[in-house]
């Protein structure tokens, strides 16, 4: 990747504070599943976040490709006036809400409802599977307001404080990702302003989609970076372990399996900016989110996978970081769609909606 000089000083600062500040207490914080807010707002006052945002509402209205430096350098944990300048801040954490107990895949038939009521819209139902459900301050939700068989026509998406009144939500026992969490968010009767909706009324399909093509390419990188720290510690190891009076690093079956991962993380890196250039240059770029974002997540945890056993007996142990991050990295084989998912959405910009005949409603 070639970065301008702006993008090389992001990429420095974003890579000292993943260094000293999320690194050493990496494994501690997934141990204790508590999201550590002040380290938010630290990365809120670095810069760090929102930086693809406009500068009239605190961002540094920076190409999306800078975005994706960050992602890839922390590798981690990772709308109005009043929300966008609290999210850059990190003062705010923001959910998003689409799946539902019924529906994640085909999130067209989402069924959480959303009437009108003078100038109110109440939600009733229930969003599951939400990241930052438990300490997230608002959520953007996805509901519908057409008619029960409206489909993706008939959702609109709204900003719900969590604190609203009718809004109750839980914590799952999840494989990875403890620190950030995962659960169910339930809205009985919840009432939000109509100036909370975010576009128009039945469009928020399209926003949903849309926002997928940019957050599938930095899933993307989150993972690249994750499977590059593992290479890079099982490259050091190669060179100070002994084995049969050489170093492992002599042997080709250490080295050629790391040199697979390093080139297909490469490979991946190389095509997830690429999408994030296509979009920063406002060309189409859903085939090649949708490649990276199957790509991106399965190689990652072969390649940590295989990092792992490079370490021998000492990476089988749950003090070394490489275990912390396959689990990390496997949830986000499902998280903004599986790789079934993804492949349907390359077919369909291939060869049309031929693609994908789905069953009848
Ligand atoms: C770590 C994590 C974080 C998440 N965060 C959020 C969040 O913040 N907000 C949110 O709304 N959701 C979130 N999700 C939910 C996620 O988006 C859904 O789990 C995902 O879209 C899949 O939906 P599902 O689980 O209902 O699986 P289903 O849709 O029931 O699919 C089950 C299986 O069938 C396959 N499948 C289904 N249809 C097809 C098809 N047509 N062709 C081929 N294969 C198919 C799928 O690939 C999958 O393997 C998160 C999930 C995880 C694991």
């Amino acid at each position: 990747m070639i970065c301008n000089d702006d993008q090389l000083a992001i990429r420095d600062l974003a890579r000292r504070f993943a260094r000293d500040k999320l690194a050493p207490q990496y494994q501690a914080r997934d141990k204790s599943g508590v999201l550590d807010r002040a380290l938010l707002r630290e990365m809120g006052q670095l810069g760090l976040m929102g930086v693809d945002l406009p500068e009239a509402v605190g961002g540094l209205g920076a190409p999306g490709v800078t975005t994706g430096i960050i992602a890839e350098e922390l590798a981690a944990p990772q709308l109005a006036d009043y929300w966008i300048p609290r999210m850059i801040s990190g003062e705010t954490l923001m959910g998003v809400c689409v799946t539902e107990p019924s529906s994640g895949s085909d999130a067209g038939s989402m069924k959480l409802r959303c009437r009108r009521d003078g100038d109110s819209y109440v939600l009733d139902g229930e969003k599951t599977s939400i990241t930052f459900a438990d300490c997230a301050d608002a959520f953007i939700v996805f509901a519908r307001t057409g008619a029960p068989d409206s489909g993706a026509a008939g959702i609109t998406a709204l900003i719900v404080p969590a604190d609203a009144p009718g809004v109750a939500r839980t914590r799952f026992n999840d494989v990875g990702s403890h620190i950030i969490g995962r659960g169910s968010v339930f809205f009985e009767g919840v009432r939000v302003p109509v100036e909370n909706r975010l576009g128009g009324e039945n469009q928020g399909f399209t926003h949903v989609m849309r926002g997928f093509d940019f957050s599938r390419a930095l899933i993307s990188l989150q993972c690249v970076g994750c499977a590059q720290a593992s290479l890079d510690e099982a490259w050091d190891y190669t060179k100070t372990r002994t084995a049969f009076n050489a170093p492992i690093a002599s042997y080709q079956g250490v080295t050629f399996p790391l040199v697979e991962g390093d080139s297909q993380i490469a490979a991946i890196r190389q095509l997830s900016y690429h999408a994030i250039a296509l979009r920063d240059a406002g060309l189409p770029h859903t085939a090649e989110a949708a490649m990276v974002k199957w790509m991106g997540p399965k190689t990652a945890f072969d390649v940590i996978h295989q990092c792992l056993l490079t370490f021998g007996h000492y990476g089988w142990s749950m003090d070394l970081p490489h275990q912390q991050r396959m689990r990390d990295v496997m949830g986000l084989e499902i998280g903004d769609g599986t790789a079934g998912i993804m492949k349907l959405i390359v077919a369909r910009e291939r060869v049309g909606r031929v693609a994908v005949q789905y069953g009848k409603r």
